[in-house]
């Protein structure tokens, strides 16, 4: 152990030149040198200084001392005063921001950082949050199709079942996009006016191929929801059911 240079070791006794004694042992010094008023002392690293500002200047430049410089905390690692200046003083490491109450951090958090509350975990931009909230859902809709018994956290989830072919109720891609089609002949939509895309969003025009995507976007963004969409939700829920009394008795899955 390096005990820094005042303190001498001849083989046998240790001398504090500062106190100017010698000791029979480490701790014999320590316990003298710690309470003395003839020189300074600091604890974490057990060395000696001639003045306060001697060990001032030793805590600031020495790296088992880790001063955080909002309240002059002495941690012993600079992980631990990182921690320490996120916890305690709400520190943003990005923004190099410090704030002054958890609510107005966590604000911040959400705000600029788009982080989830549930598990304080950030994401890049809004749409990758969005895409993460889905796992804190619960699963609680049941598939429309008849006899089907898979549940999912959204609408979007079940179409993109529906659209994977994988329905129990033997409904798929081409149920959904016939059903979409009368809807708008019915009613006078038109769901995209994009060359090349099925679906738009009525509210922002981004385009989409597929009912699920067009669903799952807005199901996130706020304010792309429309009745449109909610009463196609409804009329897709009927068409479910109609697809289970057209089924022939003895229903194979082959269309004839
Ligand atoms: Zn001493
Ligand atoms: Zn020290
Ligand atoms: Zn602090
Ligand atoms: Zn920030
Ligand atoms: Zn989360
Ligand atoms: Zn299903
Ligand atoms: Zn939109």
């Amino acid at each position: 152990m390096n005990l820094g240079p005042y303190i001498e070791w001849n083989g046998e006794d240790y001398r504090c030149t500062l106190c100017d004694r010698y000791f029979n042992s480490r701790t014999a010094l320590f316990s003298r040198c710690r309470y003395t008023s003839q020189h300074d002392w600091c604890e974490r690293c057990t060395r000696v200084f001639r003045s306060p500002a001697a060990k001032q200047a030793h805590i600031k430049a020495a790296w088992c001392h880790n001063i955080c410089q909002v309240c002059d905390a002495d941690l012993e690692t600079p992980t631990e005063r990182m921690n320490h200046i996120k916890t305690v003083h709400y520190y943003c490491q990005p923004c190099s921001r410090t704030f002054a109450q958890a609510e107005t951090f966590q604000k911040h958090n959400v705000d600029v950082h788009h982080m989830c509350v549930h598990c304080k975990q950030s994401f890049k931009n809004e749409n990758n949050l969005r895409m993460h909230k889905q796992k804190h859902l619960p699963r609680n809709l049941f598939c429309y199709g008849t006899d089907c018994c898979y549940a999912f956290k959204s609408f979007s989830g079940m179409l993109i079942h529906i659209e994977s072919g994988n329905c129990m109720s033997g409904i798929d891609e081409e149920d959904l996009d016939v059903a979409v089609a009368v809807f708008c002949a019915n009613n006078d939509y038109t769901l995209s006016c994009t060359p090349g895309y099925r679906y738009e969003c009525m509210a922002c025009f981004a385009p989409f191929n597929k009912p699920s995507a067009l669903y799952q976007h807005v199901e996130g963004a706020r304010g792309c929801y429309n009745e449109i969409l909610v009463e196609l939700r409804c009329e897709l829920k009927l068409m479910c059911a109609r697809h289970s009394e057209d089924r022939p008795p003895f229903y194979t899955g082959i269309a004839f």
